[in-house]
This record gives structure tokens, C-alpha cells and sequence, in this order.
């Protein structure tokens, strides 16, 4: 039998309207969601925090680090809020122990309480609990149907998706876009783009950027 240890945090998934009308965070969800599934997988479920996301502190994310470390076991699931889950990943990929990094640790939530009916909640304890599974040592994120890495994702608040987290290069161009500059590109090779950034009134060249960044190559294509 193969353990998985699941730590919960609160978030989304684990919240339930209140007999005050209000949504609050109530006890882990995991055990229900799961509770239908047949499997030789045992589940050993510890209550870390039970907070929205949005509120967690540093010190919170610190006692997350040091519950992963007191994990008996290579594979570690996290329940976590989703707004502030890409902040938790590269805080533990960064703080963890050296020895807890052999661990494979996974995040998972939900954008509706696993109490609605229509929730994501069980289709994105599947895939964690699959990847989990599959993936190397380190710290990875399982949402949208997808897995990343944690240095590599960031919740698009706008579509409540996860997506890629933009490179230096396409954060600086977004940036400029939305401070309401203008930009141009230059010259244009296979695998590097110049863009010449210019304010939106004059169009005035302020400054000027070499990239070979795919998502800038896409962005400048129009293709994303
Ligand atoms: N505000 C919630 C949280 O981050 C949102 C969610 O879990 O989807 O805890």
C-alpha cells in the first residue's frame, strides 16, 4: 500500500456557507471527495491551517515548510487556497530542507467549495493525486487540468486559470503596455525579436529590448 500525505491549509475548497450566510472555511474536505474512491492508496491527512489564502502569512507558510519536512514520506499533497498557491509553491521550493527535497510535493484547490455542487474540487484532487505519482522530486502545482513546476506558474486572476508565469522579458513588454506605452518591433529573426519601446503620445523610442524569450516571440506574432 503506498502512502500519499495530504496536508490542508483552507482555501476555497474547504469552505461552506456559515450559518451566518457567510462563506467560511470549514473542515477538510479531502476525506468526503475521496471517500467514493476505491483504491489501495492509503491517505494520511493532517490539518496544517485553516485560512484563505489571501490571508496567509509568511510565518504560515513557514509552518507549511516545516510540516512537509515532518512528512514520513516521499509524496505530500497539499489543499491550498488558490489566489496565494504559486506564492506557497516557490516558498517551499526555496525554503524547504535540503532532505525534504527529495520529497515530491504537489498543491491542489479549487475556484468553488467542494461543497457546491458544481466544483472543481474532485477533478483537481485527480490529477494531483495522478501527478504526484508521476513527477520527480520538488515542488509543482496541479491546476487547470495541468502541472507545472512552482517557479513556473501564476494564477491569470482575470480567467481564473493557471498559466505559465510570463518571462522577464514579457513582463517588462505587459508592463509597458499597461503603464499605456506603445511598442514596435525592430528586427525580427528566427529565434530573437528587438522591440523598441516608445511612449503612446509622441512615439518617442524610450528604450529597446533584445529577446529570445518564446513567449515574447508569441506575444510580438500576435499569436497570444
Ligand atoms: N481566496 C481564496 C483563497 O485563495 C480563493 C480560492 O481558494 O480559490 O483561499
Amino acid at each position: 500500500m503506498r502512502d500519499i500525505h495530504v496536508l490542508t491549509t483552507g482555501g476555497t475548497i474547504d469552505k461552506v456557507y456559515g450559518v451566518s450566510g457567510l462563506l467560511e472555511i470549514g473542515p477538510p474536505a479531502f476525506q468526503a471527495l475521496m471517500a467514493p474512491v476505491l483504491t489501495d492508496l492509503r491517505f494520511v491527512v493532517t490539518p496544517v491551517l485553516a485560512v484563505d489564502s489571501l490571508d496567509m502569512t509568511e510565518p504560515d507558510r513557514e509552518q507549511l515548510c516545516r510540516a512537509v519536512e515532518a512528512v514520513d514520506g516521499d509524496l505530500v499533497l497539499i489543499t491550498h487556497g488558490t489566489d496565494t498557491m504559486a506564492a506557497t509553491a516557490r516558498h517551499l521550493a526555496e525554503h524547504l530542507s535540503p532532505a525534504a527535497r527529495s520529497k515530491v510535493v504537489v498543491l491542489t484547490g479549487a475556484m468553488q467549495p467542494a461543497a457546491m455542487r458544481v466544483s472543481d474540487a474532485s477533478y483537481n484532487l485527480g490529477t494531483a493525486t495522478a501527478a504526484l505519482q508521476l513527477l520527480p522530486p520538488g515542488v509543482h502545482i496541479a491546476m487547470s487540468g495541468r502541472v507545472f513546476r512552482a517557479d513556473e506558474v501564476v494564477k491569470d486572476t482575470t480567467r481564473g486559470v493557471f498559466v505559465e508565469a510570463p518571462s522577464p522579458d514579457l513582463e517588462r513588454i505587459l508592463r509597458w503596455e499597461r503603464q499605456g506605452g506603445e511598442w514596435q518591433v525592430l528586427t525580427t529573426g528566427a529565434d530573437a525579436v528587438t522591440v523598441a519601446l516608445m511612449r503612446c503620445d509622441a512615439g518617442e523610442e524610450i528604450d529597446r529590448l533584445t529577446s529570445s524569450a518564446p513567449d515574447v516571440l508569441r506575444h510580438v506574432a500576435g499569436a497570444d
